[in-house]
Order: C-alpha cells, then structure tokens, then sequence
C-alpha cells in the first residue's frame, strides 16, 4: 500500500488528504509543516482539501486548532513556538493548518504586545529549524521572504541591503557591514547568521501582516478559543508589568522620577529628556496617555495641546506602537536627570528605573522584554 492508499485509510474522514509534491520547488508536506508561511503550505493546504470555514468549526481539524492555541500560548509563555516531531501526513497537515489557526486568533485579540510576541515567536522557532536545514531550503525560505540571497558550494549569502535592513537592530560589534566579508554586493554569512537574520525577516513580516481583517461571522467560532488567549494575555502582563497588576505606589518610585514629577508640580519646566523619562516611564508602569496627560495638569504652566501631542507621540498612541522605551540609570546620568540616588541606587543590579520599583515593590528580579 502506498503512503496516499496508507493515508486514505487511516484517515478517513479526511479522505480528500493526500500529499503533494509541488513541480519546480522541493517543498513538500514535511517542508510546509515546517515553515506553514511558505506560499506552498497554503497551495498544499488547498490541495487536501484543507479550507478556512472548516479548520474553524469542523471536528477534522480539532487537532489544528489546539495546536493553534498551543503556538499562541506558547508565545505568551516562552517566546518561542514549540516544535513537535510530525510522523504523518496527516499531522504535518494539521501543523500547516494550526499556524492560519492560530493567526486568526491573534488578529481576534488585536492587541499590539500580542501580535509582536506572537511574530517574535514563530520567528524564532523558524530559526531553530532552518539551523538544521540544508542550505537550498534556507535559501528558498530567504525568497519567500523576499531576502535577495544565494546558496550555492561557497555557502550563503545576503544582499549587503537586506543585510542591513534585518539586522540593524542587532546590536553587537561583529553584526556591523564593515566587520562582514563582502563579495559583489553580498555578505558571507555563517549559517548561524543567515539564519538569524531570516529571524528578524519573518517576525517583520508576520508584524506587518497582523492583525487580520476576519469576517464577522468567525467570531463565534473563535470565541472559546479567543477567551483562553486573552485570559493568558492578561495573566502575562499583569505578571510581568512592574506593578504586578497593582496601581502604582508613589512610595516604590525612583528618586529620579520622583523629583522630575515635583519639578513638573511645582511649575518647573522641564527639560525635554526629563519629561520624556518621566512620561515612557509612567507609561511603562500602565498608565495611558489621558492618565498621564491628567498627572501634569497639575502642574501651573500646563498647556493641554502641547502635552497632549508630546505624550501620545511617547506612549505610541500616535505612531500605532507601543511607545518608546524608558532610558537606561546610565542614559538618566548621562542627561543629569539621575537625581537622589540612594543605596538601592548605588547597588550593583541597579541599572534601570523600573527595576528599581520593581524591587521596591517586590514584584520581583524579572526582565520585561517588551520594556527594557
Ligand atoms: S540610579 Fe537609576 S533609579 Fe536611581 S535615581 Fe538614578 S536613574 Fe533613577
């Protein structure tokens, strides 16, 4: 029996499944399962017979959509989407099916945090897999995320543009163009490198695409699913804002922050890095733009227009981001807005304003990537 009869007969309830091998590419079902992103999961997808309206409410594709939520909550828990081995067809059909699953879901929360951590997530699993791929699959997968690059006997190369492009926010030495080996426009890349920049390509573009426009009538379908993901969503921020979920404590503050915010209420104008600390500061701790806009109408100067542009353009409510990110003990120092310094200041773990409160507060010694 061959592995279509073989599949036909363990699965017949989804009988219309068969593998396909796709003329011209290399992709084949195993290949879609791993990177689903590829134009060929979804020509691969349709030509089982996969389709959206079922994957949502059919009982054929309940292994799909726990697997979906599974990558959603995988995001939230451990920045990175986990990676089963997939024996059959039939699982690395429902693999395919889970990532459009679980895109769904994202887009049906619509929160920015969400989509961000969600692409950072796929990216990076993406990354684990093509490290133990060949380089003509690396090379395939550049192309469908439009990375100009060539792998041939010599190993992979990038475009000097894309290069830069993907991997200007790495911020290490030996990421720089000038300490690369160039060749005719294009960079020498380890795999291991390649690789990371494909990372930063795909979380850029899976950014890019989220959320999803999704038609109304999905809502009550996605519902219980949806509930779980917002659910784990509220649970991880709460966990790891500063706060812990509290509202925020005068007493936990920094003596920096503190005296900018008396500065401000006391008339005193201040500076431009000063403000901008205070306000990505309070930010960062939950307070949105009107609760922050609310603080420094207290102060006598105030003028409601002018802060009112300058907070939005800080917390993001402007660009459609999630705002800029509070500065660094150093960066205050370097500004002379490191004001009161006192021994939890001076210990050696006190790099940042919101580790302070953190630990004041004792919600804890946690690194929130989405701030700091
Ligand atoms: S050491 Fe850091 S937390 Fe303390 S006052 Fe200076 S900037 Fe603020």
């Amino acid at each position: 029996m061959g592995n279509t009869d073989c599949f036909k007969k363990n699965y017949g309830n989804l009988s219309k499944l068969y593998i396909v091998i796709l003329p011209f590419t290399n992709v084949d079902i195993a290949t879609a399962a791993k990177y689903p992103f590829l134009k060929e999961a979804s020509v691969i997808a349709e030509e089982n017979g996969a389709d959206i309206e079922s994957l949502i409410s059919s009982e054929s594709y309940s292994v799909a959509r726990n697997r979906g939520l599974e990558r959603v909550l995988d995001a939230l828990e451990d920045s990175e989407v986990s990676y089963h081995s997939l024996m059959s067809e039939f699982d690395c059909l429902m693999e395919i099916m889970s990532y459009p699953y679980a895109r769904m879901l994202v887009s049906s929360v619509n929160d920015r945090y969400l989509n961000r951590r969600y692409a950072l997530a796929e990216s990076v699993r993406m990354n684990g897999l093509l490290i133990q791929d060949d380089n003509q699959t690396v090379a395939h997968v550049a192309g469908e995320l439009k990375v100009n690059a060539v792998a041939d006997d010599n190993g992979l190369r990038m475009h000097f543009s894309d290069y830069l492009k993907f991997s200007s926010r790495i911020k290490s030495k030996d990421w720089k163009l000038i300490n690369t080996e160039v060749e005719d426009g294009y960079v020498i890349l380890s795999p291991k490198k390649f690789d990371r920049v494909l990372q930063n390509a795909l979380q850029d573009r899976i950014e890019s695409e989220l959320p999803l426009n999704l038609p109304e009538t999905f809502a009550s379908y996605l519902k219980d699913d949806v509930e779980k993901v917002t659910n784990a969503l509220n649970e991880h921020k709460s966990k790891y804002s500063p706060t812990g979920g509290g509202p925020i404590e005068l007493e936990y503050m920094p003596p920096c922050m503190k005296a900018i915010l008396a500065q401000a209420h006391n008339g005193i104008n201040l500076s431009h890095s000063a403000r901008f600390a205070l306000v990505s500061f309070l930010h960062a701790l939950g307070m949105d733009s009107l609760q922050i806009l609310t603080l420094f109408s207290e102060s006598p100067d105030f003028d409601e227009s002018k802060s009112a542009y300058q907070i939005k353009h800080i917390t993001g409510e402007l660009t459609g981001t999630d705002g800029y990110t509070p500065p660094e003990c150093s960066t205050m120092k370097t500004h002379g807005i490191c004001y009161n310094e006192d021994n939890l200041c001076k210990s050696e773990k006190m790099n940042h304003p919101l580790t302070y409160y953190r630990i004041k507060s004792g919600t804890g010694w946690k690194k929130d990537d989405k701030k700091e």
